[in-house]
């Protein structure tokens, strides 16, 4: 069975935000994301995750990144990695980002990283020792691609954010079977490896590892725009350090960004809106629910 969301739904599993808290208990994410190609992608998770009520953001990143996020955003702390000749964060930096990020939440990891081989040593280095929940995106699950059993090693709760594309490298399977039955790819990889799944799309699906299966009622085609799915994964990695669960920070997060750019096409139209105009349009859906 199917569970279409509603704002009502949403809104019943989002926390209002206490008189006495502080930043401190407000939600700590720390942010592993961003390579020197694909700096932009780092910026815009930051952007989703701070705009999405988390009291404290960390982005972990190459020095060219955590440099160039200094320009657009000037919340964020920085925690400046060790980098490869490539821009890519180096795999000796998987030390660093588990020793810091045992003080946080929950982390977000993969949003324009890259990959190579260093990029697979230090996202399945992580994946093995970082005890909070844990949202995986973009690079992130490509560098799962050639071993996909780690994830049942791994232990903590893995969120997966995949689109049709990087579901199909994941599972080895084809963007075709998966557009076909994208009902029984969410829950199967859900089911068979003990994970949260966040299949993207138009009507993007959510499937817990208990069998849960909840549909997006939100967003539009303005999204299907590079960039708006680092925007999402902050968003639920945000939601994720406030203490939600996996199946609802991931529900909430999918709803909320599209409700958001759902307001953002009317006053900008699908065709000119641009993935973090739709932050500017986010704080309207909670005020409305306030
Ligand atoms: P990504 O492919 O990682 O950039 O993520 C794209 C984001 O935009 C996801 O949240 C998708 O669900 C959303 N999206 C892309 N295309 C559409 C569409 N045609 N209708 C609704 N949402 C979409
Ligand atoms: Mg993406």
């Amino acid at each position: 069975m199917r569970t279409l969301l509603d704002e009502k739904t949403v809104f019943s599993h989002i926390p209002p935000k206490a008189d006495d808290l502080h930043k401190g208990s407000a939600g700590k994410l720390y942010l592993v994301a961003g390579s020197r190609s694909f700096r932009g992608a780092a910026v815009l998770a930051t952007m989703g995750a701070l705009r999405s009520g988390c009291g404290y953001v960390s982005l972990a990143s190459t020095p060219e990144v955590c440099d160039n996020i200094s320009h657009h955003l000037i919340t964020p702390t920085l925690s400046v990695l060790p980098e490869n000749a490539e821009g890519r964060i180096s795999r000796s930096a998987a030390q660093t980002v588990l020793r810091e990020a045992a003080g946080y939440g929950a982390m977000v990891l993969g949003c324009g990283l890259g990959l190579d081989a260093d990029t697979e040593a230090l996202v399945r280095g992580v994946l093995l020792h970082f005890e909070g929940p844990l949202v995986l995106d973009a690079d992130g699950i490509n560098a799962l691609a050639r071993g996909i059993d780690i994830l049942r090693e791994a232990p903590t709760k893995v969120i997966l954010t995949p689109h049709e594309g990087e579901m199909a490298r994941l599972c080895r399977s084809t963007i075709e079977a998966v557009h076909r039955d994208r009902e029984g790819a969410a829950r199967t990889l859900a089911k068979d490896y003990g994970v949260w799944v966040v299949l993207k799309g138009p009507h993007t699906l959510i499937a817990s590892p208990d069998g849960q299966l909840l549909e997006n009622t939100s967003g539009n085609s303005g999204l299907a725009k590079g960039g708006s799915g680092d925007i999402l994964s902050g968003m639920i990695g945000s939601l994720l350090a406030q203490g939600l669960d996996p199946l609802w920070a991931a529900a909430c997060g999918v709803y909320l960004h599209g409700a958001a750019a759902d307001l953002t096409a009317r006053r900008m139209s699908r065709y000119c809106m641009q993935p973090p105009d739709l932050l500017d349009d986010l704080p309207e859906i909670f005020i409305r629910n306030g």
